[in-house]
């Protein structure tokens, strides 16, 4: 089995895994092509930046003074045994388990789930815009499948949403919300999209952006529906 590829690594972050103290591996490869990616770097399947060996030895010095690793990307799970071999190396040593996913994978994340303790999932837009989005046509029904998954493990995880103005409306932000209240997810992450690499026919406004977040409106008719909303700015 080939190793894990690492292609960045966060080595101390407050914000990665709720309540915890944690450092963020990122881990090359994703299925998708988000229009928003922050990190099209990591996208190809290919070498990582870092020696797996050396980062699993600074992780057991972080012993006592980390308490989470989270898996992020790229996708993680996209590497499939090496990742959930390597999760459970990093797990062994004490830390809780935390996974940003995409929800691509849900084969794999069942098989990964034993040595996860929690995932940031990502809810990218309605299913008629999913596939604009992100380039994909199954990637909307992979994800609830995921989601759907994860609930049944009985596991702590938030589901997240990005607003990109260029894909996502408020009325979709209500859609959505609507849809995983339905579902019976007890926490939502609304996240502010960040204009990275936008080309010019494509650009967004810092009013486009900043829509979701001074709406007293939508954010009163949001909380109603799931009331552990966390609002990302
Ligand atoms: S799922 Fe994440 S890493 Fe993959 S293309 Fe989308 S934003 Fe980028």
């Amino acid at each position: 089995m080939r190793d894990v590829q690492i292609g960045g690594l966060v080595s101390f972050t407050t914000i990665d895994y709720p309540g915890k103290l944690a450092a963020v591996l990122f881990l090359v490869g994703c299925p998708l092509r988000c229009a928003y990616c922050s990190n099209p770097h990591l996208l190809e399947l290919g070498p990582g930046e870092y020696d797996p060996e050396k980062v699993y030895g600074w992780l057991e010095s972080r012993v006592g003074k980390l308490e989470a690793v989270v898996f992020s990307g790229g996708e993680a799970l996209m590497q499939g045994d090496a990742t959930i071999s390597f999760i459970k190396r990093v797990r062994e040593l004490g830390f809780a388990i935390g996974l940003h996913t995409n929800g691509f994978y849900p084969k794999m994340l069942e098989r990964a789930a034993e040595y996860v303790d929690w995932i940031g999932l990502d809810y990218k837009a309605t299913p008629e815009k999913y596939e604009a989005l992100v380039g994909n046509r199954v990637a909307y029904d992979n994800m609830i499948q995921s989601l759907e998954y994860w609930k049944t493990t009985g596991k702590d995880f938030e589901v997240r949403i990005t607003c990109d103005p260029r894909f996502i409306d408020k009325n979709d932000l209500i859609a959505i919300v609507r849809d995983l209240s339905e579902r019976g997810v007890q926490t939502v992450a609304i996240q502010k999209y960040i204009n990275h690499f936008e080309d010019s026919a494509h650009k967004t406004t810092p009013e486009q952006r900043e829509q979701f977040f001074n709406d007293a409106e939508l954010r009163k008719t949001v909380t109603a529906m799931v009331p552990n909303t966390i609002w990302r700015e």
